[in-house]
């Protein structure tokens, strides 16, 4: 009864899934406390206190017919403003409520604007390692993802071969800025050097090239790291944003997709968009989730939270002797499979209830991903479980 495309992903069904529902399995073996599951990016604590309220005050204080109706395929047009003023606010630009399409999520606002512009065949590029989903979501809408690996050691995108890489097919360049999984983010330099570079190709190739920045993890970032406002650095940028992951909301998919006037062909755009959105079947982003987060757009994720268990994570497994990329945003450690093999050693990692995702799930081989948006109480109880697998893996502590 299914198609032959479903088929396949029913038989390669996601190495994240299948590694949390090991973790179900595991935890009915042995006890939920006795399982380290490092698999999903769900993150563990709470949505901020503020944003709750604003669910219930929506509730109370707003009509119900209007609360829970149909409205604009792009959202409620107070709510665009308000998003849109927020950025102003932020990053100095001037959008409007015309400028703010909100989505189901960023997965959601993905989908919208790949079937806004790809024809079949067109080419989307990204950066290798990435997410999973990528390749699903370009496939939908009958593109062709092509993975241009990211530079050895630092991760960043390689501008000398993504420039090589484009071609006469390229409608799209997908980049995620903080980066899941390796927790790397793109400073200003490498995010101006990329749009020049794509505004030089565009020319010399005759085409439209779009930047999709996916940036569901844009207000987590440490160090006092910050992440480039990319319309700032190339005209034909679309933000794909979510409150997945900044408020604790994945479950709730709710976020948007900025579309600057200044893009190329923009009113055509704008239509477009808010016709695929309706047309995927979202019709709007969750009406009651909009009325919410614009109530909070100040409302701030745990950061601190998420950077102590990234310190704790990242000093303990480095001393132990494992080699991790130091991550400066999103909640994601990439560290090094000690002998190569990511899966090998994620099957090692499993015999002592830890659970990690091997890197080949994310076009990283020789890498594995742990998700660190959980209780500082699991790391801690965790650390023995890594010093065994430290010593069978013949890692020296440093
Ligand atoms: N993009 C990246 C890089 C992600 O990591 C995720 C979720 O993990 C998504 C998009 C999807 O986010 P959402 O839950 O808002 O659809």
């Amino acid at each position: 009864m299914i198609s032959e495309r479903m088929k396949k992903l029913v038989g390669g069904s996601s190495a994240i899934r299948a590694m949390f529902e090991e973790g179900n399995r595991l935890a009915a073996l042995y006890g939920r406390e006795n399982v380290y599951d490092f698999s999903l990016g769900n993150p563990n604590f709470p949505a901020p206190e503020k944003v709750q309220k604003a669910i219930v005050d929506v509730l109370s204080e707003e009509e119900s017919t209007f609360v829970h109706g149909y409205m604009p395929n792009a959202g409620f047009p107070d709510v665009r403003a308000a998003v849109a003023a927020d950025l102003n606010t932020r990053y100095g630009t001037n959008y409007s409520a015309d400028n703010v399409l909100m989505t189901v999520g960023a997965a959601g606002g993905l989908n919208t604007i790949l079937c806004t512009i790809l024809n079949p065949g067109d080419e989307v590029l990204t950066i290798s390692p990435y997410f999973v989903e990528y390749g699903n979501y370009v496939t939908n809408h009958g593109g062709v993802l092509r993975a241009v690996p990211s530079l050895e050691g630092s991760f960043l995108p390689d501008l000398d071969a993504l420039a090589e890489a484009i071609g006469p097919r390229t409608r799209a360049v997908l980049i995620n800025n903080p980066n899941n999984p390796t927790g790397v983010v793109y400073d200003r330099d490498t995010c101006s050097a990329l749009g020049a570079m794509l505004e030089r190709r565009s020319k010399e190739l005759g085409i439209e090239i779009c930047l999709l920045s996916d940036e569901p993890y844009r207000e987590l970032c440490y160090d006092g790291t910050e992440v480039p406002w990319l319309p700032s650095c190339y005209k034909n940028t679309v933000v794909c944003y979510s409150w997945s992951k900044s408020l604790s909301l994945p479950g709730e998919r709710i976020g948007y997709l900025l579309i600057p006037s200044e893009m190329d062909g923009f009113s055509d755009v704008w239509s477009a968009a808010c016709i695929a959105n309706r047309m995927l079947g979202f019709v709007n982003a969750p009406s009651l989730m909009q009325r919410a987060v614009a109530r909070c757009l100040d409302a701030k994720a745990d950061v601190d939270a998420y950077d102590k268990n990234r310190k704790l994570l990242y000093g303990k497994l480095t001393e132990l002797g494992f080699s991790c990329v130091y991550p400066r945003g999103a909640f994601y450690l990439w560290m090094k499979a000690p002998g190569g093999d990511d899966k090998a050693f994620s099957d090692k990692a499993k015999a002592y209830n830890l659970l990690l995702v091997p890197g080949s799930s994310f076009a990283g081989p020789g890498w594995v991903r742990m998700a660190y948006c959980v209780s500082p109480d699991m790391i801690e109880r965790s650390l023995p479980a890594f010093a065994k697998l430290a010593e069978e893996c013949g890692l020296h502590a440093v």
